[in-house]
């Protein structure tokens, strides 16, 4: 016999005559083998939410990363009188685009490490074109090449597990759609 003026699961207040809280779903009158099974798929459902919500804060890390990244050294070189007003705009732009992109993972995860993608897919052509064109005309050093072409890579690289995570995500709350996902 046990006092059914609260659900044991999640404190809401229930009816003697109720089998199942309104609330939760916990079997109140079930036998205890269905009240621990219940509680099992509560602690795996609050790991799962635990799991998407860590992919989503990892894509966000990346953008957000990836956009100060994009700004600071071109900012540094400025204040050490080294870079360019231009270079410094727009590394602005660019670096903006991932930084609001960032902060709309919450919304739109994987639209906006897509739109990080297409920013540095973009981004790299017009540099490989122009960093290539330097080469040729015997102006750059081939490990300039090596090295902007390694940082690049890099960054792909992060964006595409982001974009693996954020599907991960995606499928995870597709599975359980009736939970609260927020
Ligand atoms: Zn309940």
């Amino acid at each position: 016999m046990e006092s059914n003026s609260q659900c044991k699961n999640c404190k809401n207040p229930i009816e003697e005559t109720d089998h199942i809280c309104s609330n939760c779903k916990y079997p109140l009158k079930g036998t205890e083998k269905e009240k621990s099974i219940f509680i099992g798929q509560q602690i795996l459902k609050k790991d799962t939410i635990k799991t998407a919500k860590n992919y989503r804060n990892f894509s966000k890390l990346i953008l957000i990363g990836l956009g100060v990244f994009m700004i600071m050294p071109e900012l540094i070189k400025l204040l050490n009188g080294a870079g360019s007003v231009v270079e410094l705009i727009i590394g602005i732009l660019i670096g903006a685009i991932f930084i609001i992109a960032g902060f709309l993972t919450s919304q739109y995860p994987v639209g906006s490490v897509v739109t990080g993608i297409i920013t540095i897919f973009i981004t790299d052509i017009i540099l490989a074109y122009v960093i290539f064109n330097s080469f040729y005309s015997g102006q750059s050093d081939p490990m300039d090449i090596i090295e902007w072409f390694v940082k690049e890579a890099f960054k792909i690289g992060l964006l595409a597990y982001a974009l693996y995570k954020t599907v991960e995500e995606k499928k995870i709350k597709a599975e359980h759609s009736n939970l609260n996902m927020c």
